[in-house]
């Protein structure tokens, strides 16, 4: 659909206070907000938190109920424009037309090794931060109900009726809160019972002189870096022959000393790739939290966890985005068909299982990832590896995934955890 038709087939009126209508300069406009009979302005729903679960879930519920009152509330004045988000999905979607890149191969390398899979029914997709970011807050903005908040929140205090959030500077209350505030605020951290693991990566979006990708084909995992004790992987995205964005990512307990990744990624372009000469673009960073502990998704009678903070990152692969718009639709079509939106979906809770036994190879025998991420890829059709990060197989699906890796890490894995209570 196109952009304009979108926002007009969103477009339905209806009257909430006025805080910031664009949500671009949004700097403390609150304090300019009126009140009425000295009560704070109160909303059918307010997002904690405008990143990608935040604005997504707003999308969604200005979809399904035009004309709700919703508050978005971010203590970013302005989008992320540093990083992307890359997925696969076999639905055509309302982001497509937002997509930087999409591509309909992926590869998977290792030692001399190089395997292509064709994706068909699914397409791999790339969006920039700061596309989607505007997008949403145009779309969204282009709705009267929608209102944004720049303040940072402190506290949200739940109530039978009503849910109260406290902001640096005032409060808001609504029917609904929607909490995608960090989870660093959770305090995440390993346990005897769970896992944790970090995905961290640098990477470069470099220019070269010579044809050095092949721009149909990106590689979802290259491990042709030394693994040093921890599963450790090249991730390439070729935009052109000559440019692309090359990532160093290790799944481990803890973060590298800084200079590291650049090395490896030096190392990779000049050695691996045989790139001598290239610019350095653009650099990116980030690190995913990857644990089994699971988060709690409703918090009290009104809240909402969602995105990361709601335990939609995968704690296997660390992919979160195609998760988010997911939820964001499950929760709107909830709201709509329920009055709440806590009829979700729950995955089958063997996924719980496989996800708990691989991080705890991980975090283990890190050396072990290699092998069990290339059997993985290479002796599956990829359309199924897609279906068992989305939850979505058979359990007979499952099974014969299971039967291609290598079964004694598992076979302890599962042991051990069966001995320590972890199975249930
Ligand atoms: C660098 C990076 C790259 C990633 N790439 C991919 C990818 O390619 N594919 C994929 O599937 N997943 C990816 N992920 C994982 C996941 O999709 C993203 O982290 C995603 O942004 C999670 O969405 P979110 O809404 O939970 O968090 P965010 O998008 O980070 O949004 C949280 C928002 O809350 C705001 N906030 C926080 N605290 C407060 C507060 N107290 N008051 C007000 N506002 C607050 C923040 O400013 C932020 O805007 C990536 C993650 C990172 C970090």
């Amino acid at each position: 659909m196109a952009l304009a038709a979108m926002a007009l087939a969103m477009s339905a009126p209806s009257f909430a206070h006025g805080v910031n209508r664009t949500g671009e300069s949004a700097a403390s406009q609150s304090r300019l907000r009126p009140t009425v009979n000295n009560r704070p302005p109160h909303y059918d729903a307010i997002l904690a938190g405008g990143g990608a679960a935040g604005l997504s879930t707003a999308f969604h519920l200005c979809q399904a109920l035009p004309g709700i009152s919703l508050l978005i509330v971010d203590e970013r004045a302005r989008c992320r424009v540093d990083h992307s988000w890359c997925y696969w999905s076999r639905s055509p979607s309302h982001l497509d037309q937002l997509a930087y890149r999409t591509w309909d191969r992926l590869a998977i390398v290792g030692g001399t090794h190089t395997m292509v899979a064709s994706l068909a029914p699914y397409r791999y997709h790339m969006l920039r931060t700061g596309d989607y970011c505007r997008f949403m807050h145009a779309t969204l903005a282009g709705q009267p109900g929608v209102h944004f908040a720049r303040a940072s929140i402190d506290d949200i205090e739940d109530g039978p009726d009503k849910v109260t959030v406290h902001t640096d500077e005032t409060h808001y209350t609504a029917a609904w809160v929607f909490d995608s505030r960090h989870p660093t605020a959770l305090n995440l951290q390993a346990s005897s019972r769970h896992h944790y693991l970090l995905q961290h990566f640098v990477g470069w979006e470099i220019a070269t002189d010579e044809p050095v990708f092949d721009p149909c084909v990106p590689h979802l995992f290259d491990f042709r870096t030394p693994q040093q004790g921890a599963m450790r992987f090249l991730y390439v995205l070729p935009y052109a022959e000559d440019r692309g964005l090359v990532e160093y990512t290790v799944f481990s307990d803890s973060l590298l000393p800084a200079g590291s990744y650049a090395t490896a990624l030096r190392a990779f372009l000049e050695t691996v790739l045989g790139v001598q000469t290239y610019r350095i673009l653009r650099a990116e960073r980030g690190v995913i939290p990857m644990t089994d502990r699971p988060f709690l998704r409703r918090q009290g009678s009104r809240v909402l966890n969602i995105g990361t903070r709601g335990g939609r990152v995968k704690p296997s692969s660390g992919f979160a985005f195609e998760r988010i718009q997911q939820d964001a639709a499950a929760i709107a079509r909830s709201l709509k068909a329920h009055g709440h939106p806590f009829d979700l979906p729950i995955s089958p809770r063997r996924y719980r299982t496989f996800d708990a036994m691989l991080l705890r190879i991980l975090q283990r025998r890190g050396e072990l990832g290699q092998a069990i991420f290339l059997q993985l890829f290479m002796r599956n059709p990829i359309q199924r590896v897609f279906r068992f990060l989305d939850e979505e197989d058979t359990p007979w699906g499952n099974v014969k995934l299971m039967l291609t890796v290598p079964p004694l890490p598992f076979i302890r894995a599962w042991l051990s955890m069966v001995f320590e209570g972890l199975v249930q």
